[in-house]
């Protein structure tokens, strides 16, 4: 079966598949995570704090079920923003990829479904599950310092999906290896986000460009003041950037994933959103119509228009 699903072609984009047993998180982990939340380490990301007995506990999401199937999808870009840009995460160039990778993951249940009977639950970010800790059960991967799964030949610049089901699959031994350890990611981090007890969450700019709605509470004022802050309009890729894993890794072979190309003939375009060339004076000229038609589904529309004009102006600040 294991063979049947990792030769799949609905699952032939797919850049690591693997298989754990759908048993509640272990003690170690659990122990972890509930530290992590009671430091305060989850910052804005308050959802982390919600649904504790779902995220232990896959059962919970998937009645009766066996396995997860954890599959990685790699996001990199073969073209980067210039670096005078504000920095855009690179999982953001192309279509939202909540509705990229459920459309292929769905396409995978119902030829799994038609063979062998059985539930599903397919998680997208969609579900409170913890992606990094099946990822790595599944031994798709190995545990970065910067908080991130890597997969061998593709990086760190991977979505995390999982597949539930109530199959019973034999699973694949979880990984214990660990990156280089060259501690690069850490003296890139900006903002010091990356601690020994994990991401600190309410320093990470990622978190505070994307998650944090609203103004920036006075300590994260300071830190978005950072130079580095100043440059960061949605998301950030330092610790993985500069991480050797990541060195000549290839690009998404999913087209969607990848920016709208700027073309004359592309009606797409026309009036759509090129993250190639965004700047942060677009974003302040934007009314609310503008970002509804253009940012239409993009991971941008995240935060919302407000906070993305909160972003754009803290670029300006030095400018202006
Ligand atoms: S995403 Fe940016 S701010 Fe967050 S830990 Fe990585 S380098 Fe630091
Ligand atoms: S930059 Fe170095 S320490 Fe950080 S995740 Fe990559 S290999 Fe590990």
């Amino acid at each position: 079966m294991k063979d049947f699903i990792r030769s799949l072609p609905q699952l032939a984009d797919a850049c690591a598949i693997g298989f754990a047993a759908a048993e509640r998180v272990d003690k170690t982990f659990d122990d972890f995570f509930s530290r992590w939340l009671a430091d305060g380490k989850n910052g804005s990301l308050d959802y982390m704090a919600n649904h504790r007995e779902l995220r232990s506990n896959p059962q919970k999401l998937l009645p009766g079920a066996k396995t997860v199937i954890a599959i990685a999808f790699s996001y990199n870009q073969p073209v980067l923003r210039d670096k005078s840009l504000p920095m855009i995460a690179r999982y953001a160039y192309g279509k939202d990829y909540h509705n990229v990778l459920r459309k292929i993951l769905k396409k995978a249940v119902t030829e799994l479904q038609q063979h062998f009977g059985g539930d599903y639950r397919i998680c997208i970010d969609s579900a409170p599950i913890p992606e990094r800790y099946w990822a790595l059960r599944a031994g798709i991967g190995r545990r970065g310092r910067n908080g991130c799964v890597i997969v061998d030949g593709a990086g760190s610049f991977i979505f995390l999906t999982e597949i539930l089901t109530t199959l019973e699959i034999e699973p694949d031994e979880p990984t214990t290896r660990t990156c280089l350890d060259c501690g690069r990611c850490i003296r890139e981090c900006p903002t010091g986000a990356l601690t020994p007890d994990g991401l600190d969450a309410s320093r990470c700019l990622s978190a505070l460009t994307i998650e944090r709605k609203g103004p920036w509470t006075d300590s994260e004022r300071r830190i978005m003041a950072l130079p580095a802050a100043r440059s960061t309009l949605f998301g950030c890729d330092r610790c993985q950037t500069v991480c050797p894993h990541n060195a000549a890794i290839p690009a998404t072979p999913i087209d969607a994933l990848l920016p709208k190309r700027q073309t004359a003939s592309s009606a797409d375009t026309k009036n759509g959103l090129d993250t190639l060339t965004l700047t942060s004076d677009d974003i302040l000229h934007l009314s609310q119509d503008d970002f509804d038609n253009k940012f239409a589904g993009s991971p941008l529309r995240r935060p919302g228009l407000d906070a993305l004009r909160r972003n754009a102006l803290n670029t300006l600040q030095d400018k202006h």
